[in-house]
């Protein structure tokens, strides 16, 4: 009596086993996909630290959402349609409020590429003045080289802004105030922070880059005057594009403060001595910087200055 006992149990184990082995792969993405709850209500997924033409890619940057009273605001929405969905998901598990606000920080495919999950919401799509124009600019690049990331997403796939910011624009989550200020062309001609306002919390989108090297998309100087400006605002956290949170502000900006710095002595000693851009990028892997998780930016972001400092 007693082993055919076990038999059974062993038996319910074993279904038990293959019920789970089932599962869809969905809930197996989810313990992939982690949140941080560094303030109550605002929650951050951060993203890989991989290269461009890494599989992970849509997932390199900083994502996430907050919580008000009455509904959520999401703050870009990944690489992928894939990423925005998975994003999408942690939302609904975390709350039932309706997602009313998806912002995003500006116009790269890692950060507003899964705008498309959040279509069914039907939110406003919040961004910068100039993200329409960064957004349909870019539209044939993405086609043709995010294809599969853009693979769900209703046709032409890149949802644009139906709501912009000049200056300064202020929600209302209910309760939760978020003030979203648009930049002059700095990381890029696009770039808008987002501040919940109560928690003294800066979410920069790009402007700000830790641990990975600054990519220069739109400004050096204008890049550079941001910083200048920000640095004297008080933030509680700051939460950048890509890397690690910070607490400390303005120390966080040094790192990307003395490359900007060293981007622009390099190119304005070239430009002094005579040389041509092609001299300099010949010599790009040498006057890379150590200390950053990936260098291979610098290459571009050496024409970029260039572009924009030699006729000064
Ligand atoms: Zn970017």
């Amino acid at each position: 009596m007693l082993s055919r006992m076990c038999a059974l149990f062993r038996l319910a184990i074993l279904r038990v086993l293959l019920v789970l082995a089932c599962v869809p792969p969905a809930v197996a993405e989810q313990p992939d996909f982690l949140l941080e709850e560094p303030v109550a209500g605002l929650f951050v997924h951060q993203g890989k630290s991989v290269d461009i033409d890494d599989p992970a890619r849509a997932d390199m940057a900083n994502i996430g959402f907050i919580v008000g009273r009455d509904c959520v605001a999401v703050i870009d929405t990944g690489g992928s349609v894939a990423v925005g969905a998975a994003l999408r998901r942690r939302i609904k598990h975390q709350t039932a409020l309706p997602v009313r606000f998806v912002i995003n920080t500006h116009g790269h495919f890692d950060h507003a590429l899964g705008n498309a999950a959040f279509l069914d919401d039907h939110p406003q799509f919040i961004g910068h003045a100039q993200l329409a124009a960064v957004l349909g600019g870019s539209e044939d690049f993405f086609r043709k080289n995010f294809a599969e990331e853009l693979r769900g997403a209703p046709d032409p796939g890149i949802v644009l802004p139906t709501r912009t910011v000049k200056d300064v624009l202020e929600i209302d989550l209910g309760g939760r105030v978020l003030r979203l200020r648009a930049h002059a062309s700095a990381h890029s001609p696009a770039d808008l922070t987002v501040e919940d306002v109560a928690s003294g919390t800066l979410w920069t989108g790009d402007l700000l880059f830790r641990e990975r090297l600054p990519v220069l998309d739109g400004s050096l100087r204008g890049w550079q005057a941001w910083m200048r400006t920000s640095a004297s605002s008080i933030h509680a956290l700051v939460i950048p594009g890509h890397g690690p949170m910070a607490r400390s502000w303005p120390e966080a900006l040094a790192p990307q403060e003395a490359y900007l710095a060293s981007l622009e002595r390099t190119v304005r000693t070239a430009i002094a001595e005579g040389q041509f851009l092609e001299d300099l990028l010949v010599d790009a892997p040498r006057s890379a910087p150590a200390g950053w998780q990936t260098t291979r930016p610098h290459a571009r972001n050496l024409v970029r200055a260039w572009r924009e400092l030699e006729w000064e």
